[in-house]
C-alpha cells in the first residue's frame, strides 16, 4: 500500500455537517501535539493527505465523524494523530476501584480501534506504536486465531489504546479482562468489510459497552470506503451530529 502523490490535491473532498472546521494544510500545532509532531517527522510524513487534512481538525474539535475513503488514502493517521495529541495532553483516566480479585487486572483503554482482519488491526497497532513513541500511550493489539493468554499478558502490562477485531474483543470482555467504562474514543474502521464479515451484532454488543457509563463523554469515527444502506444505518444509531467527510470517489 502506498499513497499516489502525484495527483493528490486534485483529490475532491467534501464535507457536510454543521461547523465543519477549515482543513489543515501541513502537520503542525495545534491541533497537534508537538510529541505527535516529532513522531510524525521520524515517519517521514512530510504532508497530510486530502483525508487527514479534513479528518484531523474535525476530530480534534470534538466531532462525531463519518468518512468514506479509498483505502490507502492515509485514514489510519487521520483519526491516530488527533486522538493521540489529546490523549498526550489529558494524561491516563483514573481507574476505577476494583470491586474484586479479578477486576483488580482489568483493562480499561480510553481509546479503542476495531476492524475487521488481524492483518488490518496489525497495520493499525504498527502505526499506534510509531506515533506513541516517547509518549504514556500503551498500545495494545487483539485479534482471534492467536494465543488469547499471551494476549491477555499484553493487556495487563498496559492498554490506553486497544487496536482490535470484534470476535477477539467481545472474547476479552466475555473473560473480563477489559473494561469499556472509560472509552473517549471509539473508532470503527473499514465498517464495510466488518459488516460483510458478519460482525454486526459483535460490533452492537461493543457500543453498548461503551454506552453504558457515560455517552455524553465519548466521541466516535466511522470509516468506510462505500456508504451503503447498512453503514448508513449505523451512522444513524452510533454517530450524534456527525461530520461527513468524502474523499474521493466513493462507491455504494
Ligand atoms: P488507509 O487506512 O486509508 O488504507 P493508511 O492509513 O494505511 O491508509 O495509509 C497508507 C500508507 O500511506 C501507509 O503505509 C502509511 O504509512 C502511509 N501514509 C499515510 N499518511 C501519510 C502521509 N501523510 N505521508 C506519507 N505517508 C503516509
Ligand atoms: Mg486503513
Amino acid at each position: 500500500s502506498g499513497i499516489n502523490f502525484d495527483n493528490y490535491d486534485e483529490i475532491p473532498v467534501e464535507a457536510t455537517g454543521d461547523g465543519v472546521p477549515e482543513p489543515i494544510t501541513t502537520f503542525t500545532a495545534p491541533p497537534l501535539e508537538p510529541l505527535l509532531l516529532e513522531n510524525v517527522q521520524l515517519a517521514r510524513f512530510t504532508k497530510p493527505t486530502p483525508v487527514q487534512k479534513y479528518s484531523i481538525p474535525i476530530v480534534a474539535l470534538g466531532r462525531d465523524l463519518m468518512a468514506c475513503a479509498q483505502t490507502g488514502s492515509g485514514k489510519t493517521g487521520g483519526f491516530l494523530f488527533p486522538i493521540l495529541s489529546q490523549s498526550f495532553i489529558n494524561g491516563p483516566s483514573p481507574v476505577p476501584q476494583a470491586t474484586s480479585q479479578f477486576s483488580r487486572r482489568k483493562a480499561y483503554p480510553t481509546a479503542l480501534v476495531l476492524a475487521p482482519t488481524r492483518e488490518l488491526v496489525s497495520q493499525i497497532y504498527d502505526e499506534a506504536k510509531k506515533f506513541t513513541y516517547r509518549s504514556w500511550v500503551h498500545p495494545t493489539v487483539a485479534y482471534g486465531g492467536s494465543d488469547i493468554n499471551a494476549q491477555i499478558r499484553e493487556i495487563e502490562r498496559g492498554c490506553d489504546l486497544l487496536v482490535a477485531t470484534p470476535g477477539r474483543l467481545n472474547d476479552l470482555l466475555e473473560r473480563g479482562k477489559i473494561s469499556l467504562a472509560n472509552i473517549k474514543y471509539l473508532v470503527l474502521d473499514e465498517a464495510d468489510r466488518m459488516l460483510d464479515m458478519g460482525f454486526e451484532p459483535q460490533i452492537r454488543h461493543i457500543v453498548q459497552e461503551c454506552d453504558m457509563p457515560d455517552v455524553e463523554n465519548r466521541q466516535t469515527l466511522l470509516f468506510s470506503a462505500t456508504f451503503p444502506k447498512d453503514i448508513q444505518m449505523l451512522a444513524s444509531d452510533f454517530l450524534k451530529d456527525y461530520i461527513f467527510l468524502s474523499v474521493g470517489k466513493v462507491g455504494s
